[in-house]
C-alpha cells in the first residue's frame, strides 16, 4: 500500500531522515521503533505532507504523493494522528468527529458519516457519553480515543499513529491498543510510532528499527522482540 523509497527530509538545514526506506502491505500494522528524537514523527509528518521531503520517493498504492499538500493527502487516504493529539478544546466531541468528516462532502456522504460516527461511538462508548462536552474537559486517555475517532471520521486506507499510548495510565494504555487492533480487523492499514516498545511488538505484524534518521533495523514482530540489541536498547529487561 505504502512504499517509501530512499526518502530524505530536513528541517531547515539540519538533515533528520536518511535514506529512509521502507513499505507498509494492505491489512499490516507496521510499528516504528526509535529513542526519543530518532526521527519517528517527522517520518509521519513527511509521509502525510506536513514536512516535503528532500528527496526520495512515498508511493500511496503506486502514486507518488511525496511533496502534496497535507489535506491532498488526506483525501487520498492517510490520516495522521499526532502526538499530543490535538484536538479542538473548545469544540465539543460531535464536533471534533464531524470535523474529522470535513473532505467527506457530498450527498450519498452523508449516511456513511453517520455510520462511521455510531462505530466510533461504539468503539468508544466513553465518547458517546461526553458527546456534547467541550473536547478540552475531557481526560487525556479520552481526548486520545477522540483523536483516533476523529481520524476515523476521515474514513481513511492508512493510519498514522504517533505515540497513541503516551501519558495514559497502564489501564487505558492496553484500551487505546487493543482498539488499534480492532480498527486492523476491520481492515484498516496501520503505521504505529510507540515509545512502548515492547506493547507495540505485540499488537504488530512487522517492525522497523529507526536510530539518528537511518532504518538500521526490520524484521517481523516475532524477530525483533528476539534481536538481542533490540532487547537490550528498547526492551529493556524481561
Ligand atoms: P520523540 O519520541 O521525542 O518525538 P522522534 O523519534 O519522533 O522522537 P522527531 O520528533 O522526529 O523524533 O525529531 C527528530 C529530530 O528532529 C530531533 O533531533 C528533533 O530535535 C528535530 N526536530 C523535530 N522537529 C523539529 C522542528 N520543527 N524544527 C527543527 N528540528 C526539529
Amino acid at each position: 500500500m505504502l512504499s517509501i523509497q530512499n526518502l530524505h527530509a530536513q528541517y531547515g538545514p539540519i538533515p533528520i531522515l536518511k535514506n529512509c526506506s521502507l513499505h507498509i502491505e494492505r491489512g499490516e500494522i507496521v510499528t516504528l521503533i526509535g529513542a526519543n528524537g530518532a526521527g519517528k514523527s517527522t517520518l509521519l509528518s513527511t509521509i502525510s505532507g506536513l514536512l516535503r521531503p528532500s528527496s526520495g520517493s512515498i508511493q500511496l498504492e503506486g502514486s507518488e504523493i511525496g511533496g502534496l499538500s497535507p489535506s491532498k493527502i488526506v483525501s487520498l487516504g492517510i490520516c495522521q494522528v499526532p502526538e499530543g493529539r490535538e484536538i479542538f478544546s473548545p469544540l465539543t466531541v460531535k464536533e471534533n468527529l464531524e470535523l474529522g468528516a470535513f473532505l467527506r462532502r457530498g450527498k450519498d456522504q452523508k449516511k456513511k458519516v453517520q455510520e462511521d460516527m455510531d462505530y466510533v461511538l461504539q468503539l468508544f462508548p466513553r465518547l458517546k457519553e461526553r458527546f456534547t462536552q467541550p473536547a478540552g474537559t475531557l481526560s487525556g486517555g479520552e481526548q486520545q480515543m477522540l483523536a483516533i475517532g476523529r481520524a476515523i471520521m476521515a474514513r481513511p486506507k492508512l493510519l498514522l499513529l504517533d505515540e497513541p499510548s503516551l501519558g495514559l495510565a497502564p489501564k487505558l494504555v492496553n484500551v487505546i491498543l487493543e482498539t488499534i487492533k480492532e480498527l486492523n480487523k476491520e481492515g484498516l492499514t496501520i503505521l504505529l510510532v510507540e515509545q512502548n516498545a515492547r506493547k507495540a511488538l505485540e499488537i504488530a505484524h512487522r517492525g522497523y528499527v529507526i536510530e539518528t534518521g537511518r532504518i538500521v533495523l526490520q524484521g517481523t514482530s516475532s524477530e525483533l522482540k528476539e534481536d538481542p540489541e533490540v532487547k537490550r536498547a528498547y526492551l529493556g529487561k524481561d
